[in-house]
């Protein structure tokens, strides 16, 4: 939604591995136990695929998504946008209780193809879930799962929860209510970019 309405480039760490997974790369096979099971996978690898991705399609504005999840992975990523020369103009924090994140993954359906992520209640399909932007097709996540949902949510508690301390001391956190419904959080996430711009 952000690249479309703004065209401003998005990256996941998540959507890049998981096309790595799926094309049987090295990076793949080596990340895809972690993945799987909700775990973390590490730093280093973590801040190539970003720092890669960058140099490509950095020039103009950039989101990340989900990334970073660390405080290392933040501290790396304060020197490469020194390098870079830019600026961090926000870091959007969406706040999002357990027992949501819990329904949304059990209804969640990705894109193959783009990534675009719709739930098996919202869209109507014929025969089988196709993509409304590029055909691909819609899929459940094969880490959408209760247990794996628990490691996952544990791993945010102890790794990702202190970021919004971190981004908060530098001036650049934003907190959006997420429990809302999608057009409702996009609403505020684009007038936070409006007002950055
Ligand atoms: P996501 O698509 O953001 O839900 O990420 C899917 C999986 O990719 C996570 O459960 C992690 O295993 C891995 N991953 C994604 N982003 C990161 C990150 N910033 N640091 C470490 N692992 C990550």
């Amino acid at each position: 939604m952000i690249t479309r309405q703004f065209g401003i480039p998005v990256t996941s760490p998540g959507a890049i591995l998981r096309r790595e997974k799926e094309l049987g790369t090295p990076l793949g096979l080596e990340t895809a136990e972690t993945t799987q099971h909700g775990g973390l996978v590490s730093d280093k690898i973590i801040v190539e695929l970003i720092e890669d991705w960058l140099r490509l399609h950095g020039s103009h504005g950039f989101v990340f998504d989900g990334f970073p999840r660390t405080t290392p992975q933040a501290e790396s990523l304060r020197g490469i946008l020194v390098r870079h020369r830019t600026p961090l103009d926000l870091a959007i924090w969406l706040d999002v209780s357990e027992s949501t994140v819990g329904e949304r993954i059990s209804s969640r359906l990705q894109c193959q193809g783009c990534g675009f992520t719709t739930t098996t209640a919202s869209a109507v399909f014929a025969e089988r879930p196709i993509c409304p932007y590029c055909d691909g097709p819609l899929v459940r996540r094969t880490d959408d799962d209760a247990a794996v949902l628990q490691k996952r949510l544990a791993e945010f508690n102890a790794k990702t929860q202190p970021l919004a301390a971190f981004y908060e001391k530098l001036g650049t956190l934003r907190r959006i209510d997420g429990n809302r419904d999608r057009d409702a959080v996009f609403g505020d996430i684009a007038r936070l970019i409006e007002q950055a711009a």
